[in-house]
C-alpha cells in the first residue's frame, strides 16, 4: 500500500517534471532574459577573450522591423534577432544591458561590420556568396523566403508573375531587391522597408517585397491594411554576420547557436517574439563552411 503510494506519486513527479520541461521550452509567450554566463573563460587572442574581457558588445540589428528588431516606446530593440544576439552576448558573459545596439539597415551591415562599427550583425541578414567575398557567417539559424504585400484590397496580384514590368518597393542592397530587378519588375529602391509602406498606401507602388517574416510582421503592426499573396518564391536563410575570416568567433557563434536549439532558449527566444505572429519551425543545420 505504501510502495504503491510512493510508486504514484513518483509517477505524477515525473508527469509534473514533463509539464515544467515543455513549458521551459517555450509555448508560453513569456520572454525570460537569456542566462548570463557568470564568468566564461576563453583562449587568449580570440575575439570571445576580447568582448567577455571587454564586459560588452557592440550588436547590429533593424530598429523598425516588428518581431524581428523594432525600437518600440522602451527604447530598446525588441524581437527575435535581438534575442538572438542575447544568447550569443550571455554566452560571453554580458547581460543585455551591457550590449550597445545600433541601427544597421541593409545596406550598410557589410560596411559596419567591415569598418568595426559592430562586433556582430543579427538583422534578417541572408547569408550568400557575394556577401561571403567581405564578411563571415555564423548560422543559418532561420530559413525565410521572399514574398509580396500588397492593399488588403488588391486581387490584381497573386504571384511573383504579377510583378514583371510594375513599380514595387523594397530596400537597397537587400536580396530581394535585387531579386526583383531580375524578375523585370520596376524597383522603386528605400532604406528601410517601413519607409516602403506609404509608396504603397498611396499607388506609388503595387507592392512591397521582402522576406515573408518581415512583411508578416508589417501586416501585423497595420492589421487590417495589407495582405500577404502568394508563397515565399526564394530561400533566405539568415546568418550571423561578423569580420570576415575570424573562424574561432564563427565556429563558436555556430556551437552557442546549435546549444540553443538543444536548451529550449532558440524556442523561447522565438515564441516570445515572432512566435506571437508566426509558427515554430524547427532551425536548419548550421553551415561550417
Ligand atoms: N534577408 C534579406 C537580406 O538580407 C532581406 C531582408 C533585409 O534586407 O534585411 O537582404
Amino acid at each position: 500500500m505504501k510502495r504503491r503510494g510512493i510508486a504514484m506519486l513518483a509517477a505524477s513527479a515525473a508527469a509534473a517534471l514533463v509539464l515544467a520541461g515543455c513549458a521551459g521550452g517555450g509555448g508560453d509567450g513569456g520572454s525570460a532574459e537569456p542566462t548570463t554566463e557568470p564568468a566564461p573563460t576563453f583562449e587568449a587572442g580570440t575575439t570571445m577573450a576580447e568582448l567577455a574581457e571587454a564586459g560588452e558588445i557592440t550588436i547590429g540589428t533593424k530598429f523598425d522591423q516588428p518581431l524581428f528588431g523594432l525600437v518600440g516606446p522602451s527604447g530598446e530593440p525588441e524581437g527575435f534577432d535581438v534575442e538572438i544576439g542575447k544568447i550569443i552576448a550571455g554566452k560571453l558573459g554580458i547581460a543585455p544591458e551591457n550590449i550597445n545596439w545600433v541601427e544597421t539597415v541593409s545596406a550598410n551591415r557589410e560596411p559596419f561590420i567591415q569598418n568595426g562599427q559592430v562586433d556582430i550583425v543579427v538583422a534578417t541578414y541572408t547569408i550568400n556568396d557575394k556577401r561571403k567575398e567581405v564578411v563571415s557567417f555564423a548560422g543559418p539559424y532561420y530559413m525565410a523566403g521572399q514574398s509580396i504585400l500588397v492593399l488588403a484590397d488588391n486581387d490584381d496580384i497573386e504571384s511573383e508573375d504579377d510583378l514583371v514590368g510594375q513599380p514595387v518597393c523594397s530596400v537597397t542592397g537587400s536580396t530581394p531587391a535585387a531579386n526583383l530587378k531580375e524578375l523585370g519588375a520596376q524597383v522603386l529602391e528605400t532604406d528601410t522597408y517601413s519607409n516602403c509602406l506609404e509608396p504603397l498606401r498611396n499607388g506609388q507602388v503595387v507592392a512591397v517585397s521582402t522576406d515573408n517574416v518581415i512583411l508578416a510582421g508589417l501586416a501585423a503592426q497595420n492589421e487590417g491594411e495589407f495582405k500577404i499573396v502568394g508563397k515565399p518564391f526564394t530561400e533566405e536563410p539568415y546568418g550571423i554576420g561578423l569580420a570576415l575570416d575570424d573562424t574561432d568567433f564563427r565556429m563558436w557563434i555556430n556551437d552557442v547557436l546549435e546549444e540553443s536549439y538543444e536548451d529550449g532558449s532558440y524556442e523561447e527566444a522565438w515564441n516570445s517574439t515572432a512566435g506571437t505572429v508566426q509558427p515554430f519551425v524547427e532551425p536548419p543545420a548550421v553551415d561550417r563552411y
